[in-house]
């Protein structure tokens, strides 16, 4: 894998030919450098990135009300949103390493309930697996797409809570990541990195 090209304040992230995500204002991010989220970014199955352009981080939170994202004010779970059309990643303004790699992956999980599951097995998500077992966080109650985003970001993070959600995990596992080794240990380590703080 390469390592990502660092511009003034963008990182390319190129896994093979059909992946080329780039990274804004990372530079600006007290919480991780571009060079720790490209490095992250490099350890999961390549197939999960395709067809994703931009991944942006900014400093300031947008104005709430000027965008048909932010739907109200003090609303903290808004921290980021995935645009299908621009196929872009926004993280805004968060407050800690671990919500910045979160916001990431559930965004990432937005990207890849779009655009990486074939219609049987989003149907299969959607049908089967969702309603089997209960969501696996409070934002996940919200509907299939919220809770396949958290469910990836809990599984990549490594938390407890999925330890009773069986057969989500198995689907993650076997559906979505084809039974390849991730290395979690690695990007564990990386994400929940409290005590290193770049600039
Ligand atoms: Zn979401």
């Amino acid at each position: 894998m390469d390592q990502g090209l660092n511009q003034a304040n963008q990182t390319e992230v190129r896994a093979d030919v059909n992946i080329h995500v780039s990274l804004w204002g990372f530079r600006q991010c007290p919480w991780a450098s571009p060079e720790s989220v490209a490095h992250v970014l490099e350890m999961l199955p390549k197939h999960l990135l395709l067809g994703l352009a931009h991944i942006r981080y900014l400093s300031q939170a947008l104005v709430p009300s000027t965008t048909t994202w932010v739907s109200a004010p003090g609303n903290v779970s808004l921290s980021g949103v995935y645009s299908q059309e621009d196929r872009t990643i926004l993280i805004q303004a968060v407050h800690s390493r671990a919500k910045l790699f979160h916001v990431l992956f559930h965004e990432l999980g937005h990207h890849i309930y779009f655009a990486v599951l074939d219609s049987v097995e989003k149907k299969r998500w959607v049908v089967d697996i969702w309603g089997s077992e209960d969501p696996v966080s409070e934002y996940g109650k919200r509907n299939a797409a919220e809770d396949f985003a958290e469910l990836f970001a809990l599984y990549l993070r490594g938390t407890s809570l999925l330890i009773d959600r069986p057969i989500k995990t198995r689907f993650l596992r076997e559906t979505l990541l084809r039974s390849k080794a991730v290395p979690l240990e690695a990007i564990r380590a990386v994400v929940n990195d409290e005590g290193n703080m770049e600039g």
